[in-house]
């Protein structure tokens, strides 16, 4: 993590990363080289730091995605409360936002040695998809996919069941990694 990087990530793009002005390929090639690079990810959180407006962007749900634990690092660093929520596959959680969390996170865990490609898929109440996130960067070694949530949403959601399921990815064929359940509770006095 700390060798010095071989093709440091240009200011601009960073910003655009940071901004979600990015491709979708684009993207899933920075996430990859964040996840192993110290030295970009710590001028990524310098820029937002300058920016000044880190929380707000947080705030306002610009990052949702999957993230690396390097980047909920400086997140933390830079002074914003991170609401973590682990889950084995499988398993079920009872979830919430309180008032004053800038960023929600689930660490969905699996085993994802080996693996070469794994999706997220984000199903609504009914067990239907309405999302797939194809390709996410995953740390095999961490065990877990990491995803942030649009916390904006969250936060004004009513109670209510989320899903999400993992899947390891080969050509045509797919495998059920696991499946988490969120049984999501608005704040007290916040419903
Ligand atoms: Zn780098």
């Amino acid at each position: 993590m700390n060798r010095p990087c071989a093709s440091p990530i240009a200011l601009a793009t960073l910003a655009e990363y940071w901004l979600g002005e990015l491709d979708a390929a684009r993207e899933a090639e920075l996430d990859e080289h964040l996840l192993g690079c110290g030295q970009c990810s710590a001028a990524l959180a310098e820029l937002a730091e300058l920016a000044g407006g880190i929380r707000a962007l947080v705030s306002a749900g610009a990052v949702r995605a999957v993230v690396t634990d390097a980047f909920l690092e400086r997140l933390a660093a830079a002074g914003l409360k991170v609401r973590e929520y682990r889950v084995p596959p499988g398993g079920s959680v009872n979830c919430t936002v309180a008032p004053d969390d800038d960023l929600l996170v689930s660490r969905l865990e699996a085993p994802l040695a080996g693996l070469e490609q794994v999706d997220v898929v984000l199903l609504d109440v009914p067990g239907k998809a309405y999302e797939r996130l194809r390709d996410v960067p995953f740390d095999a070694k961490a065990g877990a996919v990491v995803v942030a949530e649009r916390i904006d949403i969250i936060r004004a959601a009513p109670a209510g069941r989320g899903r999400m399921q993992l899947f390891a990815v080969s050509g045509e064929a797919e495998r059920l990694l696991g499946e988490y359940t969120f049984n999501h509770a608005p704040w007290p006095g916040h419903g």
